[in-house]
């Protein structure tokens, strides 16, 4: 019989287990032509989730988790998950429902028919502001224009995929993470379906602008160096803009004698090209930070326990 994973990372989620767990409870039992495994990752919650995720444990063999020994953030705790799923296939899904777990009977239906990558799409973004999802337009379109493969927007990572995706993922361990971005970057065989996404039913996102700017800017440095490219480019136009400048003031005082003027130009050029030095050395500085922490070699997360047994290191 096919094992079907199901890996959901968790912070601060003990009010939406039960509920998941339900929903979940419902989907594997009518679903008996499979083995069934749902991984929690718990991703240092500072909240009762563990024990919560303990007593389900006692309640249904198929649950299984993994303790992480701190928050280490969603990005590194579904590489946690990636290593210790043990199914043919595995689906990643949020504990707070948003995900709809009726959807994945449909990705089982696709992977049946030897789709490899099966990713949710969401039709709406639910309840969002204006700005925050002008923000998230704005980056899916410089990832689009600026890197070899396309990175899908309003694809989470609800998503189901393939032994064989789950290997080449487990491949990617670098310690600034975007998966989603990974996803596409692996390839393999896809296939999108559409669903509506819902609001979080309880609790509150634990996103906030800083972290999503911070997760845009990752998604960005990891996929593209079209930004170190852009600060050369206009590096390039800036010095031959000066140079015809400094003809034509030459010519100009020559001809036409030089009257003490221009202080304003002056000053703009000075601010404009010394806001275009800082910008360039902040980009530099960006992908010179990745080196530095890839460098060291770090794991990309620690796990505490395993299944109640508990990890050395
Ligand atoms: N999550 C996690 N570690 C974190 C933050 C979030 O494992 O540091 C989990 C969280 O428990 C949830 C999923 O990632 O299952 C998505 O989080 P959230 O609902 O806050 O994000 P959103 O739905 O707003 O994108
Ligand atoms: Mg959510």
């Amino acid at each position: 019989m096919k094992k079907v994973s199901v890996l959901i990372p968790c912070y601060n989620e003990e009010a939406s287990l039960p509920l998941l767990y339900t929903e979940l409870a419902k989907v594997m039992d009518s679903c008996q032509s499979y083995d069934w495994e749902v991984l929690f990752i718990n991703d240092g919650s500072r909240d009762n989730t563990l024990s919560v995720i303990k007593d389900l444990r006692q309640m249904d063999v198929r649950i299984s988790y993994v303790d992480l020994s701190r928050n280490f953030g969603k990005e590194n705790a579904m590489l946690a998950g990636f290593d210790y799923v043990t199914g043919d296939c595995m689906v990643i899904m949020d504990a707070d429902l948003q995900d709809p777990p009726s959807l994945i009977l449909d990705m089982l239906k696709y992977w049946e028919e030897g789709y490899e990558d099966v990713y949710a799409k969401r039709n709406n973004r639910g309840k969002e502001t204006w700005l925050r999802r002008s923000f998230s337009l704005l980056f899916y379109n410089i990832l689009k224009h600026s890197s070899r493969f396309d990175v899908l927007p309003n694809v989470g990572d609800f998503r189901l995929l393939d032994r064989s995706c789950i290997e080449a993922l487990k491949k990617l361990r670098e310690n600034e993470r975007y998966t989603k971005g990974m996803f596409c970057w692996i390839g393999f065989k896809k296939k999108e379906i559409i669903f509506n996404r819902g609001d979080r039913v309880v609790g509150k996102s634990n996103w906030n602008y800083w972290s999503l700017f911070n997760l845009a800017i990752e998604g960005i440095t990891s996929f593209t160096t079209t930004p170190l490219r852009i600060s050369t480019i206009s590096g390039i136009l800036i010095a031959f803009l000066s140079l015809a400048l400094m003809l034509f003031y030459f010519f100009k005082a020559v001809i036409w004698g030089d009257p003490i003027q221009g202080f304003p130009t002056l000053v703009v050029l000075i601010l404009f090209l010394g806001g275009i030095q800082l910008l360039s050395i902040g980009i530099l500085g960006e992908y010179l930070v990745r080196v530095f922490n890839e460098s060291k070699h770090r794991p990309v997360y620690i796990v505490r326990e395993y299944n109640g047994k508990k990890e050395s290191f």
